[in-house]
């Protein structure tokens, strides 16, 4: 009999198809995960979970006896409770890589639309209020080039955002890890520095680690306070590493100019959240990896991830590595 797969949210329609050729594939899409009884009927069975944020944790994991591998279409992963994983051995994958360059475009193409206010004129010229040839003085943006760039969360996606920076831009790049990146220093010419340093100094701060305990609400009111208050925030990582409702306050009180933001606390966002009546804040649906080609490109690898699993492999995108190796 061919072995239980679940598809979950989104994955690319050819990989899917062929997918279903070697296993029973059951795809799900908008139901709760934790309620769903045809969901919670099939994960009984199910040996392997591929698809986009299903939040897989001890909850979920009781209702999965027969789960050897949950393969992401993505590189984020904290929708995944990894010691739980850990716990009933059960394999977690990602997508990294693959997207770094599509994830940087979308990355920096938000910093500029923000820092030259291109959404906000954009709307000024459809509504037809573009009256006068010149426009005046408010309407003017801020220039990107020869700026200085803080990226917190120099990895895979933050060097790609480097590279754009520095080839392209000539910007000025600071940086900060948990630890230093001697090689990304050379290739971008960027300088490692206390995390407070950088937000004093950068004319741009750009968020791109992953969501962690340790990243969980890493910018909030001191940080806000510390930025200039010409500063451009941007966040391409995940809602929560932000204090969202300190952002707010820090755009009203003026802390900080601008923000461009990919992802938010809640995703969709709440209709009435404030940020979306702020002229001064560019936002887009958490796209940062959406084109066709990268996205079919992250479902081949997690399906590739997945049969790995399946076949009692390891897989190349081994989150848990160390649990098979020891
Ligand atoms: P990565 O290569 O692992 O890079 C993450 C970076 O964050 C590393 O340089 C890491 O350095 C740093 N970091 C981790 N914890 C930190 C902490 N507590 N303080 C300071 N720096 C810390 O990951 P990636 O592939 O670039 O992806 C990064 C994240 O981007 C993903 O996890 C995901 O959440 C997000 N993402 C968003 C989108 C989108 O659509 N908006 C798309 C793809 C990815 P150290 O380990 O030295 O600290």
């Amino acid at each position: 009999m061919a072995k239980k797969v679940i598809a979950y949210n989104r994955i690319e329609e050819p990989v899917l198809q062929q997918l279903k050729k070697s296993y029973d594939v059951r795809f799900f899409k908008d139901i709760d995960p934790k309620t769903d009884d045809e969901f919670l009927a099939f994960l009984k069975e199910a040996e392997g979970i591929i698809g986009l944020g299903l939040p897989v944790d001890s909850e979920l994991v009781q209702h999965a006896p027969n789960l050897k591998i949950v393969s992401n279409i993505s590189v984020g992963y904290n929708n995944l409770d990894i010691p739980t994983l850990n716990k009933h051995h059960i394999m977690a994958t990602n997508t990294p890589d693959v997207l770094n360059d599509t994830v940087a475009d979308t990355i920096f193409g938000l910093l500029i639309a923000t820092a030259r206010r291109i959404p906000e004129l954009d709307q000024l010229v459809k509504r037809a209020e573009w009256t006068v040839e010149a426009l005046g003085s408010e309407y003017y943006g801020t220039d990107v080039h020869h700026k200085t760039l803080g990226i917190i969360g120099l990895g895979r996606i933050g060097q790609a955002i480097a590279k754009r920076a520095h080839f392209g831009f000539d910007m000025n790049i600071l940086y900060h890890n948990r630890s230093r990146k001697k090689d990304a220093e050379q290739a971008v010419n960027a300088t490692y520095c206390e995390m407070d340093t950088l937000l004093k100094q950068s004319d741009f701060v750009c968020l791109m680690t992953p969501l962690t305990p340790e990243t969980e609400g890493l910018i909030g009111k001191r940080e806000f306070t510390l930025m200039k208050e010409s500063a451009i925030f941007i966040n391409g990582s995940r809602g929560k590493t932000v204090v969202e409702q300190d952002l707010i306050t820090a755009l009203k009180n003026g802390d900080i100019k601008a923000a461009g933001l990919d992802v938010f606390e809640q995703e969709p966002i709440e209709n009435d959240n404030p940020l979306l009546t702020m002229k001064q804040v560019v936002t887009t649906p958490h796209i940062g990896s959406s084109t066709k080609e990268t996205e079919l490109k992250m479902s081949k690898l997690a399906a590739t991830n997945l049969e790995a699993g399946l076949n009692g492999e390891i897989p190349p995108n081994l989150i848990n590595r160390e649990l098979w190796q020891s």
